[in-house]
């Protein structure tokens, strides 16, 4: 079986100092683009299900795909549902056998979001389920929910140490001074304090809006202890990138399977890319024997 939980593909990068790569589906060929990467690469990776998927094709039948297209794979993979606001939909997807889900509370007050969050690990723990939750905002644009990058907190150690000992996430997404979507500027993490919150936390923390952080911020970021960054704004201009490659080149072309399969190809390569940043490369039997 090549599904393997989230809290146990995390362990390992944060006790092996590499980063899993969390990439973003939203079609057949996404799904697909991420899975002949990492196979290629023969890294572990999770697949993102987020909130505009669920809108469009909805959970279930992504879940299925994924399924679907990864029960053959010689690598190991978890499916992930990303900001989850709504704790039913947190638990549909516990229910729907995903092997790791985010209850994100962050806009909520920090009492609320601690004892919501709480409940979906306590449970998701029960079925050796992974877990995240979110404290901070991280600025940008994810799905529909835009929080002003001036309001975007940094994420202090104390309130880090505190959510934690009272939910007992898995892993921690917290706001370093990374956007989701695209940057106005180059962004500067603070590894300062993701140093603190680590020693703090004593568990993998999450890079959100990981789209376009240079890689030399990422691979520190990594070795200061965070195992899972969120990939999805690049690959999906990469995706776009390609389809828009085929219309340039003949613009009545209207075989689908052209026009997707280059943006699916632009994307396969990007995931690539990101792998060897992350030093997931080659991660996969080292997990898989250590099962
Ligand atoms: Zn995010």
């Amino acid at each position: 079986m090549p599904f393997v939980d989230g809290k146990t593909m995390l362990n390992h990068a944060f006790e092996h100092g590499y980063g899993v790569g969390a990439f973003s589906a939203h079609n057949a060929e996404t799904i697909l683009a991420v899975i002949e990467a990492a196979e290629e690469e023969q890294a572990p990776i999770m697949i993102q299900v987020g909130q505009k998927v669920i809108q469009t094709l909805g959970m279930e039948p992504m879940k299925m795909l994924i399924d679907w297209y990864g029960r053959d794979a010689r690598i190991p993979i978890c499916i992930h549902l990303d900001h989850s606001r709504e704790f039913s939909q947190t638990l549909r997807a516990v229910q729907l056998g995903f092997q790791s889900v985010m209850f994100d509370g962050s806009a909520l007050r920090f009492e609320e979001n601690t004892e919501l969050t709480q409940k979906a690990a306590a449970i998701a723990a029960s079925l050796n389920i992974g877990s995240e939750g979110e404290i901070g905002k991280i600025g940008g644009t994810e799905d529909d929910n835009t929080v002003d990058e001036k309001d975007a907190m940094i994420t202090t150690t104390e309130e880090a140490k505190a959510f934690v000992e009272a939910t007992n996430v898995d892993y921690l997404a917290v706001s370093l001074g990374t956007a989701h979507g695209i940057y106005k500027e180059k962004p500067n993490l603070r590894f300062d304090r993701l140093g603190d919150i680590v020693k703090a936390v004593q568990r993998p923390v999450v890079l959100h809006g990981g789209s376009d952080v240079p890689d030399e911020q990422v691979q520190r970021a990594i070795s200061l202890g965070v195992a899972k960054i969120n990939v999805d704004t690049e690959l999906r201009q990469a995706f776009t990138r390609g389809v828009q490659e085929v219309f340039a080149e003949n613009e009545n072309e209207i075989v689908l399977a052209n026009s997707l399969g280059r943006g699916k190809s632009r994307m396969k390569d990007k995931v690539k890319e990101k792998i060897r940043v992350f030093q997931s490369s080659g991660k996969s039997e080292l997990l898989l024997s250590s099962l």
